[in-house]
């Protein structure tokens, strides 16, 4: 019996931003009874912190020296960096406009590997942009969710309404295509579907109808291994 029939399920779902990636990754998540991981929100937590201590993109040796040994831990719903919890500071616009900056840096992105790979042990659904390609090319599951913009700016801005923001649509369609952009054009774990990967355009899916390919796909799965 190889390694591969007795680990737990590894899911893995890339995209765009706005795809619906992190709603859909929660939802099956729960259902298959598997751990969820937001590898935004760490990029995100990251971004906080290298914020918080005045260190531009450009100080690499302050930017390494700021993640040495740096914890990131969650529970629930929640997120903290060094022990502080940063939940809802890595949701501002300072933080939206400034994490694709950080996420390309390679002190930032070799920080972070290991962290990730240690919360698969017990299974997972990981929701990011490279976790298919660098992270967990050997997933069981490799999903790349995508939507037209157009789609995905308007339920961000749904979103925003729903939670009593304040939302321009058309600034956040420039937002959500700049930010593509700079992830699918970096140098280090561009935004690309994975080798083997099931592509879903979500534009016209419910969040519903997205979850249940994703459980099905798993359940088929896990139906063809050996306990
Ligand atoms: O998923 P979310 O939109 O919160 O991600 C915020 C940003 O974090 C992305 O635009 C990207 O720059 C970065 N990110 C990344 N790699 C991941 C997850 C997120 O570079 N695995």
């Amino acid at each position: 019996m190889s390694d591969k029939m007795v680990r737990p399920l590894l899911i893995t779902i890339d995209g765009p931003a706005g795809a619906g990636k992190s709603t859909v990754a929660k939802i099956a998540a729960e259902k298959l009874g598997l751990p969820y991981l937001d590898t935004g929100a760490i990029y995100r937590a990251v971004t906080w912190l290298l914020k918080e201590e005045d260190i531009a993109p450009s100080e690499t040796t302050n930017i390494e020296a700021a993640l040495e040994g740096i914890s990131v831990s969650f529970s629930e719903d929640r997120i903290a960096v060094n022990g502080r919890d940063v939940t809802d500071e890595i949701r501002t616009s300072d933080v939206d406009v400034a994490v694709s900056s950080y996420s390309a840096l390679k002190p930032v992105r070799d920080a972070l590997i290991g962290l990730q790979r240690e919360q698969a042990l017990k299974g997972l659904v990981a929701d990011g942009r490279d976790m298919g390609t660098v992270v967990f090319p050997d997933a069981d599951i490799k999903i790349f969710l995508t939507a037209d913009a157009a789609e995905r700016a308007k339920r961000r801005y749904k979103e925003r309404l729903a939670r009593g923001e304040k939302a321009e649509y058309e600034e956040i369609l420039k937002y959500v295509n700049d930010r593509d952009l700079y992830d699918m054009n970096r140098k280090i774990a561009p935004l690309r579907p994975a080798l083997g990967c099931v592509i879903l355009d979500s534009t016209n899916m419910s969040i519903e109808q997205v979850t249940d390919v994703i459980v099905s796909l798993a359940e088929e799965l896990r139906g063809t291994r050996v306990n």
